[in-house]
This record gives structure tokens, sequence and C-alpha cells, in this order.
């Protein structure tokens, strides 16, 4: 059997920046303790693991808010995740006394950036990413005057108000973007659209779409949470229309998925740890399909 390791693949500048500041707070020893993080720092429970066993406390639970987990912290360090927090939420940390450390992706600001650029010359700001992801919920705190569309469907039951301004989530997936993007120019032919995916979720995608052309099936090592990994096995399976399972580890590889299999593609999502998807490869590459 044949792997084929798809690069790019696993983190990114953002995530591998993020976790940097984790563990050098965790070391910094003039930081008021304890050391909180505020939601996942990024997609990927092997990594919130590691963290939480070098003694930092991850806030997370998907039925309370940011501000509900914050409400009651009066001491500490707060650092909030990669994928952007609410602006109130940061003023709450700040008003609770709290310090507060920002490791939020330099590419997610830069979509804040231009939505308020868009706001202060008067545009109604359209946002295109995926509901309650944290992502989205920070950009969606920027105004009252930005509408979330997930979905061309979303875009037909919505009437917007021009001038209009588009931007999105860094992670969105390439082909939905670009079937929202035809849908609003045939709707609203003035709007200003951009197109915000960053160059790591991009690069991962085109990965998959250039590699996946002659094989069988194709794994994606990442955590179901990650925005980024669902799309790609989402682009494998619509580009490519390959078999394409989304794992969180070798422990998920069913041996069974693997008979007949002539050629198999592994790619990960950027907030992949490495040794998770070498361990992957390692286990493809001795498996012996032939038996
Ligand atoms: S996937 Fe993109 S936006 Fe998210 S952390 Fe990585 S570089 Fe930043």
């Amino acid at each position: 059997m044949i792997v084929k390791k798809i690069t790019p693949r696993g983190f990114c500048k953002g995530v591998y920046n993020a976790i940097e500041i984790v563990k050098s707070s965790l070391m910094d020893d003039s930081l008021p303790r304890p050391i909180y993080v505020l939601g996942f720092i990024v997609h990927n429970r092997h990594v919130v693991q590691e963290l939480t066993e070098l003694g930092a406390i991850t806030l997370d639970d998907r039925l309370a808010s940011r501000s509900e987990l914050v409400k009651h912290i009066k001491t500490g360090t707060v650092i909030l995740s990669a994928h952007g927090t609410d602006e109130l939420v940061k003023e709450q940390i700040k008003a609770n006394g709290l310090k507060l450390i920002d490791a939020t992706c330099i590419d997610v600001y830069k979509t804040h950036d231009s939505i308020r650029e868009y706001l202060d010359k008067g545009y109604n700001v359209v946002y295109i990413g995926k509901s309650n992801h944290p992502e989205t919920n920070a950009s969606l705190s920027i105004s009252d005057k930005i509408t979330l569309i997930e979905s061309v469907s979303d875009l037909d039951k919505t009437n917007l108000k021009e001038p209009l301004f588009v931007t999105n989530q860094t992670t969105f997936s390439l082909n939905d973007i670009s079937r929202i993007h035809e849908r609003i120019k045939e709707l609203y032919p003035n709007s200003l659209i951009t197109e915000e995916i960053c160059n790591a979720t991009r690069f991962r995608q085109n990965a998959i779409i250039k590699n996946n052309t002659d094989v069988d099936l194709c794994y994606i090592v990442g955590d179901p949470r990650s925005n980024n990994s669902r799309n790609l096995v989402k682009i494998s399976e619509e580009e490519t229309n390959t078999k394409t399972f989304l794992i969180e580890s070798v422990k998920d590889i069913n041996p069974a998925d693997l008979k007949g299999v002539k050629i198999v593609s592994v790619s990960s999502g950027a907030s992949t740890p490495t040794y998770l998807t070498k361990e992957v490869i390692d286990y493809l590459e001795s498996f012996d399909n032939t038996a």
C-alpha cells in the first residue's frame, strides 16, 4: 500500500504561536497565578491535555458563554485563544483585575481590522462563518451591523441592506465560500467582497485537491471541533470524490477500511500535533493489507 503524505499539513503559525504563548506564560513566574486559558487554546484536545499537564487551566464549557466562564474569576492570568474573543469579554477580564494575555492569530485580527474599516465607511457587513464558533462570535461582537451567513440558503432567506462589505471566517471551505460569493454577486452586484481565508487553510485545502486525484482512501488527522480539519474532509470528498475519514489519532483507524486499498493519503488540520500524524503514517506504512 502506498502512503501519500500530503504537505503542507499540521500546525500553522497562528497555532504554533498560541501554544508557545501558553508555554512561556507558564514558565514566567512574574505572572499572577493561576494561569487560565479561555476556551481551547486551539481546537485539539491532545494539545489542551498537554498544556493542562504543564499547569494551564482551560475554561471551556459548550453550554456557557465566555463571559459566564470568567465571571467569577478574580485572581490570576487569562490567556485568550487563537480564535479571538468577544470585545466585551476582554473588558470584563480587565475589570475583574485579571492579567490578560492575547494569543489571537494575526490573520483573525486582519479580518477584524477590515470589518472595522468598512463599518466606519458606512457599510453593512456580511460575515461568512460557522455559527457559534469562537472566531465567528469574536467577529460578530464588533458591531450589531454584522450579519452572519453560513450558506447559500441562509443568504436567500436574509434581506440585506446595501452598501455591503463581505468578509469571512479564516478557516472556511474554499468551495463553500466561492458558492456564497457567486450568489452575493447575483443578488447584490455592488457588494464589496474580500476573501479572507488564511493561507494556512488555503494551502492545506489546495494540497488535498492536488494530491487526492488517484487515492482510494484519505485520512485527515484532527479534532472534531477543528473547523479547518472538518473542511479538509469536506474538500476531499466534494472536490476529489475520495472516501475520507476524520480521525483524532491512530486509534481511530479501522483496519477493515484498508481492505483492497492501494493508495492512501494522510493530511492533518492546522491544530494537530505532528506526533499524532506521524503515528498514523507509521501505522499505515507498516500495515499489510494483502493478508
Ligand atoms: S488556521 Fe489560519 S487563522 Fe487559524 S490560527 Fe492558523 S493561520 Fe491563524
